[in-house]
């Protein structure tokens, strides 16, 4: 079994204070495959004190060598590519083909533009030419404590940890205690890169001590967090009693609005959508509203979609999905399906149950529904796992009332060749990203959610000033 009990504090692989152990399960076989400890709140202390003090040095350190490290650690990144992607699969059941290309992929991606971000970002500027002795600044928020899920493992990790790098802040991660293992790739690459000590540092834990003993810590300045809505509030009460800056990134309910003159591709391309990663992705679109008169067709073809897709081995190549994460997920994963069925939803594919042939492991079948209303608990709670709703409507303005009739508003999907009538339902919907024809969002655009869906932006220029405070000062002059 895989050892990784020590966490990532000072710049050295250290004990915790107090043994506290857990296992990291496979998803795939239900079995043990790593061993990590939980921190308790002297490691917490330990950790955040040890970014206080790097916090001195780094955030004055000049951007050239912010950007000499960050190139050093991207090279490092790719030739640990295959060993981040082997760790995603064992630790949350990606694919080994989606591991490595999205999974691994996206992580990659984000550290090569957050480079490009930061040898252009100007950290200071004069107000304008109008006021040429009000200049502004821009500094690290200081000590950052980042909480991340299990879902997108690297993304989501990559997504503050470089940013917070690129900045001149200091940080805490600590990576979701079901998926801790490619966190603890990226805390070996950092290492070998050779960032100041203290810079970075990683700490494994569970929400309600580690995470809680984080988000409420007097030292820490910023809480950038991702994961669900639940535990996004109560952070945010933390952050609330000494007004730490906070960025969240939380759940979505996702509506793909299929007009009739949709391209041809475009609902597979949404039942897809829904479906990878085992329907584990906050931007999944699993609500898939259809134009009344092509309702019944698309119907049929999601059916067909979803039962051609296949369930399988993530160690195996290949265009399968794996299983969902644990078997809380799993459980929680079936009691919707059948409050669904209860509901009077008619299940067109899929259902309770593993797929035939599949005993061990939190594997689900590909499930959908349909003459769903917005109003079931399928069509209202984010069920994070593979089981789309697909709801009919008549009229462009029924479709937007219903995509936007959700607690959430993180990304939208419209499909229609009348490129006139996307644009003009894009400005309507309320959501922080809306994807046309499946463009998909890119890489360095803000990421992140509108009402229930979260605060702040990621990725990107946006991604970086998240990181950054900002000062104005009357009465400079340069010499
Ligand atoms: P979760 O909220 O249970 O856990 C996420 C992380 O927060 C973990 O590291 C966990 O240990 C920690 N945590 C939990 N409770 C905490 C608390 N009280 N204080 C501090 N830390 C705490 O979420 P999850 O089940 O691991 O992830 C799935 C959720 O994440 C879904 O709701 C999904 O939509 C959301 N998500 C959002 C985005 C986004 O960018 N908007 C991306 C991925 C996932």
């Amino acid at each position: 079994m895989i050892d990784k009990k020590k966490f990532y504090i000072n710049g050295k692989w250290i004990n915790p204070i107090k043994p506290n152990e857990i296992k990291v399960i496979d998803p795939a076989t239900e079995k043990d495959c790593a061993v990590i400890s939980l921190g308790g709140l002297d490691d917490v202390n330990l950790a955040v004190s040890s970014a206080k003090k790097a916090l001195e040095n780094w955030a004055f350190t000049s951007k050239d060598e912010k950007v000499k490290l960050l190139e050093s650690l991207y090279e490092l990144y790719k030739k640990r590519w295959a060993d981040i992607a082997e760790a995603i699969t064992l630790e949350m059941g990606a694919p080994k083909d989606f591991s490595t290309q999205l999974q691994a992929g996206t992580g990659a991606s984000h550290i090569k533009s957050f480079i490009k971000y930061l040898k252009e970002f100007k950290f200071e500027k004069i107000l304008g030419d109008h006021a040429k002795n009000q200049k502004i600044i821009y500094e690290p928020k200081g000590v950052c404590a980042l909480i991340t899920p299990w879902n997108w493992p690297m993304n989501q990790v990559c997504l503050k940890v470089i940013p917070a790098l690129a900045s001149g802040c200091t940080m805490i991660l600590k990576p979701s205690e079901l998926a801790p293992l490619s966190s603890m790739i990226l805390a070996e690459i950092i290492d070998e890169a050779k960032f100041p000590n203290g810079v970075f540092n990683l700490i494994n834990g569970d929400g309600a001590v580690t995470g809680d003993a984080l988000t409420s810590h007097p030292d820490v300045n910023m809480i950038s967090f991702t994961g669900s809505t639940r535990a996004g509030a109560l952070i945010s009460q933390n952050a609330a009693k000494d007004f730490k800056r906070i960025s969240l990134e939380l759940g979505g309910k996702g509506a793909n609005i299929i007009f009739k003159d949709a391209d041809p591709e475009a609902v597979e391309r949404g039942a897809l959508r829904c479906f990878r990663n085992s329907g584990q992705s906050c931007n999944a679109p699993t609500r898939m509203l259809v134009e009344k008169s092509i309702y019944h067709e698309a119907v049929e073809r999601v059916k067909k979609f979803a039962n051609d897709l296949k369930v399988d081995d993530p160690k195996k190549e290949g265009d399968h999905i794996g299983p969902v994460i644990s078997e809380t997920q799993y459980d929680k994963i079936q009691t919707l399906i059948q409050k669904g069925i209860d509901e009077g939803a008619k299940l067109v594919a899929g259902g309770i149950g593993k797929p035939s042939g599949i005993e061990k492991g939190y594997f689900v079948k590909p499930t959908a529904f349909a003459n769903v209303n917005n109003q079931m608990q399928i069509a209202r709670t984010e069920i994070f796992g593979p089981v789309l709703s697909i709801i009919p409507f008549e009229t462009e303005e029924e479709a937007i009332k219903i995509a936007n009739d959700t607690p959430y508003g993180l990304t939208n999907y419209i499909q229609t060749q009348d490129q006139d009538k996307a644009n003009r339902v894009a400005r309507k919907l309320r959501s922080g990203m809306v994807d046309v024809n499946g463009a998909g969002i890119a890489v360095d655009a803000p990421f992140g959610g509108f009402k229930h869906s979260g605060i702040g932006r990621e990725a990107g220029a946006k991604g970086l000033e998240e990181f950054l405070e900002v000062k104005s000062v009357g009465g400079w002059n340069e010499n």
